[in-house]
């Protein structure tokens, strides 16, 4: 019985997860139009129809609808659908992981945000300056909320990576984005130094493969940009989970090699 209850409970989650990400989806489309707090009912994005409450209802829609617009048959993104199924697991894996409680909900948010970050730096290359600032603010919030990181190590994580990029940016104008730096500036008081190192330099390994494979391709020329944000983004997920420990194992090892 307790484990039937479990289920359901997860599949409430799952289910409130995948409502809350068709928002993301929405504010990832209307953010870039800044047409967030427009007033006007959904429409396609090819023919202008409105769309009825059949057509809006997150993941069942797009399956029974097969991807296309009911009115004019226009693609709708496979992303849509991604993002929505990723708001599911993201709210069933935090909760599983740390309990039903302010901490996954704050987790949760960030979670959000980076989606959010991802999708608009692919289709615009640019980060909409107020996201930084949402992470900026959940990062203080999560002083109570998620704790485990220090207050001035917070403090250096606002710095230790934007500060050099910043300094890079100086000498190589096209190096990094001004979004991206203000991404790793208001991430490292979310996650700390220790955290935001490794987020960085995972999102540094997958977008230089990235760039590699594109090289290889010859899908962008030599001085096509490809955008970072979504990398970054990444290493900023995974590393909530697993950076501050992966650091701490690294200056362990240094310690142990210096003193041998
Ligand atoms: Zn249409």
């Amino acid at each position: 019985m307790d484990d039937l209850l479990k289920g359901l409970l997860y599949f409430l989650f799952f289910i409130l997860g995948v409502i809350i990400f068709s928002f993301v989806n929405m504010i990832i489309y209307k953010l870039p139009e800044k047409k967030v707090f427009a007033k006007e009912k959904s429409a396609c994005r090819a023919c202008g129809h409105e769309l009825a409450f059949k057509d809006l209802i997150p993941v069942i829609s797009w399956i029974c609808l097969k991807g296309k617009c009911r009115y004019c048959g226009a693609k709708i993104s496979v992303r849509d659908l991604v993002v929505e199924l990723l708001g599911g697991a993201f709210a069933v894996g935090l909760t599983a992981y740390y309990g039903i409680g302010l901490k996954a909900l704050t987790i949760f948010l960030f979670f959000a945000m980076l989606t959010i970050v991802t999708c608009i730096d692919m289709d615009t290359m640019e980060i909409p300056f107020v996201l930084n600032v949402i992470i900026l603010v959940l990062g203080i919030i999560s002083i109570w909320t998620v704790g485990g990181v220090s207050i001035l190590e917070r403090i250096i994580g606002l710095f230790c990576i934007s500060l050099p990029l910043f300094l890079i940016v100086l000498v190589i104008p096209e190096g990094f984005g001004g979004g991206d730096i203000k991404l790793m500036f208001a991430a490292g008081m979310f996650l700390g130094w220790k955290a935001t190192v490794v987020a960085f330099l995972i999102g540094l390994l997958l977008g230089g493969g990235y760039g590699v494979v594109c090289l290889i391709r010859r899908k962008h020329g030599k001085k096509d940009h490809f955008a970072f944000g979504p990398f970054l983004s990444v290493g900023l997920a995974i590393a909530v989970f697993c950076g501050t420990q992966l650091m701490d194992m690294y200056l362990e090892f240094l310690k142990m090699s210096f003193t041998v």
